[in-house]
């Protein structure tokens, strides 16, 4: 059968979806980029938060709404919004075909009438790129923060063994890919549950070992409290592991920190980006933040504030607090204003932009490794990222001037001409 899979949500869920394309071109399915082309459409949903549930429904409804006009004969749903809803969903949706909780892979396969195979193969979905490709080294989460709905969607933590992943590297590479990015709920833990031990820095280690030397390895997901002095020079050290550090800090006053259960302390925090910036200067710092916590006050506010004034990360994402159903947080007391949650958004937020553009200075002149994505011949323009940029969340270099031979997955040598916050423009060195 032809079929058409939507991946929705996180990278984590690409791979999901990856793997579950791996499943069915296994049992004898062809996947089409197109839904105009496709006899059955899978969409491989997001709950964890509501406008995710809410782009999940829409996605369903236009799925069931191709069905209604004779141009699918199926439609199945799976993933995290089955997880956290299945039981209203399957009553408030009768027509939907099948449904499956994300990795139940095997019932999709038999909804759709095969033998499930139940090994885990990937197999890149036509809209994943060929040049950049995650690699979930670990699922679900034990950390608990209390706004978090991940570990009653996903459950407790679950590390992939080291040899899995380095053997999904491998075919990755072999498919294309040079660039690796490590994706989990929380990169620290990786192997507290399988090994009994951080085993992180040995993932790293065997990776940088098995890899051909120019593949790039990116870390993103890591949570603050696990954050050590070995690791960062380890980070630091490598040389295919990129100077790129994506720690969540998600705020910086002591009281807002307990309250969401985050288990580190202002100075902690703060003690790992000094460090980290004193072994490397370069070090692309990212992170992300919450405003509008319950119980938040302008003074708790005023401290993250000052913690990212002072920090001046590379980059930073930042989202005002939802109530999510089923969460701690949900019934905390001192719920704050849309209002206000909005003020302070963009408060922050135009402070970053100062200290982004900062940052971004600092490279002009410089020259820089560029992963090329795009290319333009008509104008001789391509746009491509440096270790500065992690894709899909950070900006993007733009070269002019390229050279005939230039082509996506190339890494190119490029001179920084030009800083703006989020991209910068460069020229390829010929
Ligand atoms: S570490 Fe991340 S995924 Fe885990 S509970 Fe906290 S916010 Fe959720």
């Amino acid at each position: 059968m032809k079929i058409y899979c939507l991946s929705l949500g996180c990278a984590k869920n690409k791979v999901d979806s990856e793997c579950l394309a791996g499943e069915l071109e296994r049992a004898g399915h062809s996947l089409v980029s197109d839904v105009e082309f496709a006899e059955a459409g899978i969409v491989n949903t997001c709950g964890f938060i509501q406008p995710a549930s809410e782009e999940s429904i829409a996605a369903i409804l236009d799925l069931e709404q191709l069905r209604n006009e004779g141009k699918l004969k199926i439609v199945g749903v799976v993933g995290c919004l089955v997880n956290r809803y299945s039981e209203d969903l399957i009553r408030e949706m009768p027509s939907v075909d099948f449904w499956a909780k994300s990795e139940d892979w095997a019932s999709v396969i038999r909804s759709l009438g095969g033998i499930p195979e139940n090994s885990r193969y990937r197999t890149p979905l036509p809209s994943s790129s060929k040049f950049t490709r995650y690699l979930k080294i670990n699922e679900g989460c034990s950390n608990k923060c209390t706004y978090c709905t991940i570990p009653s969607i996903r459950g407790e933590l679950r590390s992939l063994p080291i040899d899995t992943l380095i053997s999904e590297a491998d075919q990755l590479v072999k498919e294309g890919a040079v660039e690796l990015c490590l994706v989990g709920q929380d990169l620290t833990v990786y192997g507290t549950d399988l090994y009994g031990k951080d085993s992180l820095i040995e993932l790293i280690d065997k990776l940088e070992n098995s890899l051909p030397k120019d593949i790039w390895i990116r870390l993103l997901y890591l949570h603050p409290s696990r954050i050590n002095l070995k690791l960062l020079e380890r980070v630091a050290s490598g040389t295919q592991v990129l100077p790129y550090l994506d720690i969540p800090i998600q705020h910086a006053d002591p009281d807002i920190l307990y309250a969401m259960n985050r288990g580190i302390l202002p100075e902690e925090l703060s003690s790992i980006f000094t460090t980290a910036r004193s072994i490397n200067k370069d070090f692309a710092l990212r992170t992300t933040c919450m405003v509008g916590f319950p119980g938040e006050k302008k003074q708790h506010f005023d401290k993250l504030l000052d913690f990212v004034s002072k920090t001046r990360f590379d980059r930073m994402g930042a989202f005002t607090f939802f109530p999510e159903e089923g969460t701690e947080a949900e019934k905390m007391k001192g719920q704050v204003t849309e209002t206000v949650k909005k003020k302070r958004l963009n408060k922050l937020m135009a402070l970053q932009e100062e200290i982004s553009m900062e940052r971004q200075e600092l490279f002009v002149g410089r020259v820089m490794d560029v992963l090329i994505e795009r290319v333009d011949r008509e104008v001789f323009f391509a746009e491509g990222r440096s270790f500065r940029e992690a894709p899909e969340v950070d900006g993007l270099i733009e070269i002019r001037n390229i050279s005939e031979k230039i082509k996506e997955g190339d890494m190119v040598k490029v001179k920084i001409t030009e800083a703006m916050p989020h991209d910068m423009v460069g020229e390829e060195l010929k």
